[in-house]
């Protein structure tokens, strides 16, 4: 396989372009592996990558019912950040933020990681006292923060409507310099060149519709493509994982899926140069290198499996960014999508053995599982490899929903719409 470089792209420019190679095998099923992950998003890919690298486990399969990318990976709207209250999140996206910053040279492959910041907006004085504490949460940590007044605001935005008669007027915000957005399908096809290039088989078109028992404990799957056995399962499926463990009769996960939808306009110059949160809702848009604003809020509110969204909350998001950049009212929509989300009764992922013997889980992330990508790999393959949790993920249990041990960020109870 192939690696990038700048003297790969210059003889291929000079010889027609004829000799690159396929980013990686399609690779048919064998009979039996070490460990298999189901799953093709940016968790799975991120996963079967650190159990080779990190733990030399390279007899692994990773099934995917389509092509690579076609989920939430390649659906998100890019914010990487790590700007959590509570320590068990800081410290975990903390350390995935740091993967960030490394990733591009690690996979050999373009993530195009652009630490332009994210800019979270605070609408009045106590939403800004919430913002000084999150920052102070963060900086104990070690993590950057600073907290903006409105003249940071207006030097950083200045396409910003500061204006004190704004619908909803802008006090200040909370700044993270390190955050910013990468490539999503990069990331996916980064994390697939190099999984395949150190031996993982990434096996596309293979739909798991069945688990293979031995005894109590799970010991393969079985799938579109035929039966393919392992000592150890890793389910990575995001906003299908209620379904996939109910074929391996675990039902009542504390877990729903729920759509969220995504938004870009037409192309124009420059704009907003960092990613901008708006607080008064729940709004968040960056641009892209392409020019467009790639924007999003909340979820569309009803449980579904659908990977498109209804009209109301086309309305309320353009709303809310019209809210903060009126000047953006003057662009076309160009496209929406949608995706399923994997909504947690806390807010907080899932990363944790079990819950059958052979059987490991990795769920959760509602939406902004996208910048957990490499922490949330790295953590699913330690813990697959130890068969225990790694300090870093061993707060994202399962148990933790029957010991009420949550760890709810936004203090909003079990009512996963409002995470
Ligand atoms: C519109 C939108 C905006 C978002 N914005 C952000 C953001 O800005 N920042 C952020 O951090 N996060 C964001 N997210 C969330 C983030 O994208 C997800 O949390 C994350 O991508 C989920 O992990 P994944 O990449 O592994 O999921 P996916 O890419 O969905 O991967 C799961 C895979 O499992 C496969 N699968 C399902 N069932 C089976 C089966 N039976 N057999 C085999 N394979 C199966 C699916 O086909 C899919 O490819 C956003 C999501 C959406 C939809």
């Amino acid at each position: 396989m192939a690696d990038y470089s700048l003297w790969s792209v210059v003889r291929n420019g000079l010889t027609g372009n004829k000799s690159w190679k396929p980013a990686w095998r399609k690779a048919a099923p064998k009979a039996s592996y070490d460990v298999i992950i189901v799953g093709g998003g940016g968790h799975g890919l991120a996963t079967a990558y650190y159990l080779a690298r990190e733990h030399g486990i390279t007899n692994v399969a990773l099934v995917e019912r389509g092509l690579i990318g076609q989920g939430n990976v390649g659906r998100n709207t890019t914010i990487v950040r790590s700007n959590y209250l509570l320590p068990e999140n800081w410290r975990f996206y903390e350390w995935s933020l740091k993967l960030w910053e490394g990733l591009s040279q690690d996979l050999n492959y373009n993530v195009m990681f652009s630490q332009r910041g994210v800019l979270n907006l605070a609408h009045t004085p106590s939403q800004l006292d919430q913002y000084a504490q999150r920052g102070n949460a963060m900086r104990l940590g070690s993590i950057d923060a600073e907290l903006f007044d409105r003249d940071d605001v207006a030097r950083l935005c200045p396409g910003i409507d500061l204006s004190p008669d704004a619908r909803f007027p802008i006090e200040g915000g909370l700044f993270q310099p390190r955050g910013g957005t990468a490539r999503h399908d990069a990331v996916a096809w980064g994390y697939a060149h190099a999984a395949d290039r150190m031996g993982v088989d990434i096996v596309e078109n293979c739909e798991v519709i069945g688990f293979i028992w031995d005894g109590d404990a799970i010991a393969g799957v079985e799938t579109s493509r035929g039966e393919i056995r392992a000592p150890k399962v890793g389910v990575a499926v995001a906003g299908m994982t209620s379904e996939v463990m109910r074929k391996a009769g675990v039902e009542n996960l504390p877990i729903e899926s729920h759509i969220l939808q995504a938004f870009a306009s037409e192309p124009v110059k420059p704009l907003i140069d960092t990613v901008v949160t708006f607080g008064a809702g729940h709004m968040y848009v960056s641009q892209s290198d392409k020019g467009g604003l790639v924007f999003g809020g909340n979820l569309d509110y009803y449980n579904s499996y659908a990977q498109r969204g209804n009209l109301p909350t086309v309305q309320e998001v353009a709303a809310e960014l019209l809210a903060v950049f009126p000047n953006a009212g003057r662009l076309k929509l160009l496209r929406s999508w949608g995706g399923v989300m994997d909504m947690s009764m806390d807010g907080s992922p899932i990363i944790a053995t079990g819950p059958l013997p052979g059987l490991f889980l990795n769920c959760g992330w509602c939406y902004g599982g996208f910048k957990a990508t490499p922490g949330s790999g790295w953590c699913f393959a330690w813990t697959i490899a130890h068969d225990e949790p790694h300090a870093r993920n061993a707060a994202f249990t399962l148990e933790r929903f029957h010991a009420g041990t949550v760890i709810d960020e936004k203090g909003a109870g079990a009512a996963p719409r409002l995470h």
